[in-house]
Order: structure tokens, then C-alpha cells, then sequence
């Protein structure tokens, strides 16, 4: 396995732009007037799901939306997804939140309306919307691809950061009927994956698409995922399609089978963490998605001196302890990494259309996301829960 250098990984991203905005032209008709937004200047009236305080009970809300701007588009909402980072935000693991905050950062729908000067997209497109809705725009990181780290500091996450032109003074995110974004911040999504597969691929999918590509791997390199929920059952089947062997590391015995199915070649079920010994030193690259605090260390010691190993997922207060003796034992290369630009996003979409990668998930009721919540705490979300938005 190899790993490349910067300046390959930018000529990707710009490959990679240039090819999403020939296909936003193709799929666009290439000429197609803006439609106007039909309530221009006049906030967009919104109802979803809110949390109210850090208990982990969402219930319902209605609240404003910003007037659809000139480079904005009008998204109605479809299907929203649930990610482990909804329920450490809202419940205030990661800091003190603003309240009532809508969570939800992947969610797909229909364009129902396009700003003055939105070329991208017209109404009546599929689009989705992953963990960020701004940036400058403007300064070298954001110019090329790689906005989540807009070197002025204005990568705006989807929901509960600060805001001005937020009625409500905060980003609300995808728990809900719509949404406004800058057309910059939509994707598009493909004709042959469903709505309701679409949207885990937004944070999940870009969140784990992201390392695996950038691992550059070979056919038959051994790659261990460890954390099979949301993003980890998406890295098995994304690191399957890249054709690496894949080494499943998880606590519930009762995901092998699913496991298997999703393209892993072995499964180990860590009720112990003596189980990683029989795997030391054994794999090119290790993707770690268990976003609770674990002893790093020791799954550093299945990947082999220096390889590498990427955390991604948060964990409370977003730290990690890490014994460093113990991280020294086994000299890999050790990187956390944070979802991935806008033309990264849209080609995950198209990567996963083409090679048939697909979330499993599960259909549930506004309603029946506080049980969710509970439930993916709990290990038990087989593997991504998706919400229904014609229930908000
Ligand atoms: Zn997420
Ligand atoms: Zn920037």
C-alpha cells in the first residue's frame, strides 16, 4: 500500500470537481433558466423534529427558515437520516448547545425552489445536503474541494452554529420538511440509488469514503473496520468494493452474519480485548469508527509498523485518550479525519451508484426517533436509521 502526497490529492479533488459540475450541466439540460423562488424575501416556513434540552426527547417544531437567496435552493425534504453525531451534540457531550436545535446532517429531497443565480440545480432535482452548509468560498482549501477546512475558520456545520441569517439564529439541520441552502452546499443525487439509501451516504458515506480512497489501496490489502454501525457497516462495504480484504472488529455477536454479507472476509467479536492479539501486526490499514472512548492502543497493534490507522467518529468532549507507550509498540501512522469537501461528496454519490454500494437502513416515523436515539446508543440500529420526512 502507498500513500499519496498533497499535490495528487488536490489534482484529484480538482479532476473530481470539474467532473460534478459537467455532470450538474449534463443533468441540468445545460441552459436551464433558474426558476424564481416563488416567496422571495419572505422566510420559509419549516416543521420538524427539535430537541428542547440535552435529554435525548425530540418532539415536534415549527420554526423559519432564511428567505431562499439569490444563491440559494429550497430543498423539500424527503428522507433524513440518523448519525451518531445528532444524539452526542444534542445531548450535549460535545458542549452546550442553543435550544430548540432541529439535528440531522444527511438528507435528501426535491429542489422546490432555485435563487436568481443558481445554475447547479433547478426545480424538481433530486439533491442532498451533508454536514455543512458554508464556507468562504474563496480561500485555497475552499477553492479546492476541501471546504470543511476553510482556512478563514467559516465551515459552517449544518446545525446548531451560529448563524445570522438564521430566523433562528443557529443552523437547523435535516430533521425536517425542508431546508435552505447555498446551491454550493447540495449535491446531486443520482437517478438509480433511492431517496431513502441516498441520505446515509451524506455524512456516513463521505466519512468513510474519504480515508479509504485516500489510503490508495490495493487489490487484496488487508483492511480492518472497527465500529459496525452507521459509518463502519458503510467502510466493510466500501473497503470490500475497493477489493481489500476486509477484517471486521465488533461487540455484538449478533452482527457476524450481517457482517459477512456486507463483503468481510473475517469477523472477530471483541468481548476481549486479549481477541486483537491473534490479529498483531497483521493489517495495511485500520479505519476505526467506535465513537466512544476505547483503548486505542490496542487496535493500533492489528495494523502493521508503520501502517496506517484513521478514527473518525467523535467520541465525548471529541477526545480520545491514548496511551502513548502503547501507540509507540506498534509506530503507525495515526490521523482522524473529518468528512470530506462538496466534490468528494458528490462523487461518493456516483462512486456508490456505479459500484452498487448501498446503506442498510431501517424506515422509521418522526415519532420513533427518540427510540431510535436509545437504540443506537445501544448497539442496536441495524445499521442506519432513516426518517420519513412526510411524518414531521
Ligand atoms: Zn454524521
Ligand atoms: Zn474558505
Amino acid at each position: 500500500m502507498t500513500t499519496k502526497q498533497p499535490p495528487t490529492r488536490r489534482e484529484f479533488l480538482q479532476m473530481s470537481a470539474a467532473a460534478s459540475a459537467a455532470l450538474a450541466l449534463t443533468s441540468c439540460g445545460g441552459a436551464v433558466a433558474a426558476a424564481p423562488a416563488p416567496r422571495a424575501g419572505t422566510p420559509i416556513k419549516s416543521r420538524g423534529y427539535a430537541a428542547f434540552d440535552a435529554s435525548g426527547v425530540l418532539k415536534p417544531w415549527e420554526f423559519e427558515r432564511r428567505a431562499v437567496g439569490d444563491n440559494d435552493i429550497l430543498i423539500d425534504i424527503k428522507y433524513a437520516s440518523i448519525c451518531h453525531s445528532d444524539i452526542h451534540q444534542l445531548e450535549g457531550d460535545w458542549g452546550p448547545q442553543q435550544y430548540p436545535q432541529i439535528p440531522g446532517h444527511e438528507m435528501v429531497g426535491i429542489v422546490a425552489a432555485v435563487g436568481s443565480k443558481v445554475t447547479r440545480f433547478k426545480v424538481g432535482d433530486r439533491a442532498g445536503v451533508g454536514c455543512m452548509v458554508g464556507s468562504c468560498l474563496e480561500c485555497e482549501r475552499c477553492t479546492h474541494g476541501e471546504e470543511h477546512y476553510c482556512e478563514r475558520g467559516e465551515t459552517l456545520f449544518t446545525y446548531g452554529y451560529p448563524d445570522p441569517r438564521a430566523p433562528t439564529g443557529i443552523t437547523q439541520g435535516g430533521y425536517a420538511n425542508n431546508i435552505v441552502v447555498r446551491d454550493h452546499f447540495a449535491v446531486h443525487i443520482p437517478e438509480t440509488i433511492p431517496l431513502e439509501e441516498a441520505a446515509p451516504l451524506l455524512c456516513a458515506g463521505i466519512t468513510t469514503y474519504s480515508p479509504i480512497m485516500q489510503a490508495n489501496l490495493e487489490i487484496g490489502d488487508k483492511v480492518g473496520v472497527a465500529g459496525i454501525g452507521g459509518l463502519g457497516h458503510l467502510a466493510v462495504k466500501l473497503a470490500a468494493s475497493k477489493g481489500a480484504e476486509v477484517y471486521a472488529f465488533t461487540t455484538s455477536p449478533d452482527k457476524v452474519k450481517d457482517i459477512l454479507a456486507f463483503g468481510a472476509k473475517e469477523v472477530i467479536v471483541v468481548d476481549d480485548l486479549q481477541k486483537l492479539r491473534a490479529h498483531k501486526g497483521r493489517l495495511d490499514y485500520l479505519i476505526n469508527t467506535i465513537p466512544v472512548q476505547y483503548d486505542v492502543a490496542a487496535y493500533a497493534s492489528v495494523v502493521k509498523p508503520h501502517g496506517f490507522y484513521t478514527q473518525v467518529g467523535m467520541a465525548e468532549a471529541f477526545s480520545l485518550n491514548v496511551s502513548t507507550i502503547g501507540l509507540s509498540l506498534s509506530r503507525v501512522n495515526f490521523n482522524v479525519a473529518l468528512i470530506g469537501g462538496i466534490p468528494e461528496t458528490q462523487e461518493v454519490m456516483h462512486y456508490c451508484a456505479d459500484a452498487s454500494v448501498r446503506p442498510t437502513t431501517q424506515l422509521i416515523q418522526a415519532s420513533e426517533i427518540s427510540d431510535a436515539w436509545v437504540k443506537v446508543k445501544n448497539k442496536q440500529a441495524r445499521y442506519r436509521y432513516v426518517i420519513d420526512a412526510a411524518t414531521f
